[in-house]
C-alpha cells in the first residue's frame, strides 16, 4: 500500500532541506507520500508540490501552526489546505511578522537587565536559521552570565522570568477555523507537549477541541510511548478523529529521526492519507 511521513519541516520554517530536496528524499528513501508542515508559514507548499508532480511523489499541502495554550505548546497541524486561500496566507504573515519583533525586544529586555549582547549575536548564534530561546541561551552561557542553559532558561528567557516575551499566538479555535476554511483538516500534533498530566484531562480538551473544528490527532510520533499511543489510539476512536503520523524531520542528523519512520524502525501507512481524503469528501 505505500509509506508516508505525515510531519516534515523545510527551510521554508526550520529545517535543512529546500522544499525541492526534501521531496526529492523522501522520493529516494521510497515513500508514496509526504506533507509539509512547517511552522506558520506555507510558503514551501507551492515548491514542494510542483516538485512531487514532477518526480511522481504524492505531496500533500500543510501547515503547522502553534495555538495558543498555557499549559504546554500546543501544535495544530493543516493537511489538505488550499495554499492559494487568502485568509490563512495573511493571517500566516502577521504571525511572521510578530515572531520578527519577539526576539530584539527580548535583546532589549534582556539589556535592560544590565546583560551586555546585540542582537547580532543571537543572530549569529543561530546560524542565519529562525531564531528561538535557546540561541539566547547560548549566548548567555559563553559570555559568562548564567552557568547552564536551564539557569539561563529560569533566570532569563523561561516563561514568567523577566527578559520572556509572549508569542503572539491563534487561539485553538481560530486556528481550526484557519485550516478548515482553506479546506484542509486540522489534527491535534504531538499530544506529549501539551504536557496534560492525566488522560482523563485530555479527553476532556478533546472534548472540547472536537466541536471548535479539531478532525483528527497525530498519534504516531517518534517521541511517543508505547503506552502514548495506545493512549492517543483510543481517544481517537473514542472521538471519531483520523490517526496521522510522521516523523517531524528536520533535516538535522543529531536529532537521529529519519524520514518516514514512526519509531524503532517502524513506518507509516498511506492508509491514513486514505481516510483524509475520505473524510474530506464526505465533508463536501
Ligand atoms: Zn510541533
Ligand atoms: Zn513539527
Amino acid at each position: 500500500m505505500g509509506w508516508v511521513d505525515l510531519h516534515l519541516h523545510t527551510t521554508a520554517s526550520d529545517g535543512v532541506l529546500s522544499p525541492s530536496e526534501i521531496v526529492q528524499y523522501a522520493k529516494g528513501k521510497g515513500l508514496k507520500a509526504i506533507a509539509i508542515t512547517d511552522h506558520d508559514t506555507i510558503d514551501g507548499n507551492a515548491e514542494a508540490l510542483d516538485e512531487g508532480a514532477k518526480s511522481g511523489l504524492e505531496v500533500i499541502s500543510g501547515v503547522e501552526i502553534s495555538a495558543q495554550f498555557d499549559l504546554g505548546s500546543m501544535h495544530i497541524l493543516g493537511f489538505f489546505i488550499d495554499i492559494g486561500n487568502t485568509a490563512l496566507k495573511e493571517r500566516l504573515s502577521l504571525l511572521q511578522e510578530t515572531r520578527a519583533q519577539r526576539n530584539p525586544k527580548m535583546v532589549e529586555k534582556l539589556r535592560e537587565l544590565g546583560v551586555e549582547l546585540s542582537y547580532d549575536e543571537i543572530l549569529h548564534a543561530s546560524g542565519g536559521g529562525q531564531v528561538g530561546r535557546p540561541h539566547f541561551a547560548q549566548v548567555l552561557l559563553r559570555k559568562g552570565y548564567v552557568n547552564t542553559v536551564q539557569e539561563a532558561f529560569d533566570r532569563y528567557l523561561g516563561k514568567g522570568a523577566p527578559a520572556y516575551v509572549n508569542k503572539f499566538r491563534f487561539e485553538p479555535e481560530e486556528t481550526m477555523e484557519l485550516i478548515r476554511e482553506a479546506g484542509g483538516i486540522p489534527v491535534l500534533a504531538h499530544p506529549f507537549t501539551l504536557h496534560i498530566p492525566s488522560p482523563h484531562q485530555l479527553d476532556a480538551l478533546l472534548g472540547e477541541l472536537v466541536p471548535l473544528g479539531l478532525m483528527g490527532i497525530e498519534v504516531f510520533y517518534p517521541e511517543h510511548t508505547k503506552d502514548q499511543i495506545s493512549l492517543y489510539k483510543g481517544l481517537a476512536q473514542k472521538h471519531d478523529l483520523l490517526v496521522t503520523g510522521g516523523s517531524d524531520y528536520h533535516g538535522i542528523e543529531a536529532n537521529k529521526v529519519e524520514i518516514g519512520i514512526r519509531s524503532r524502525g517502524m513506518k507509516l501507512s498511506y492508509s491514513m492519507v486514505e481516510a483524509m481524503k475520505e473524510a474530506l469528501d464526505l465533508n463536501s
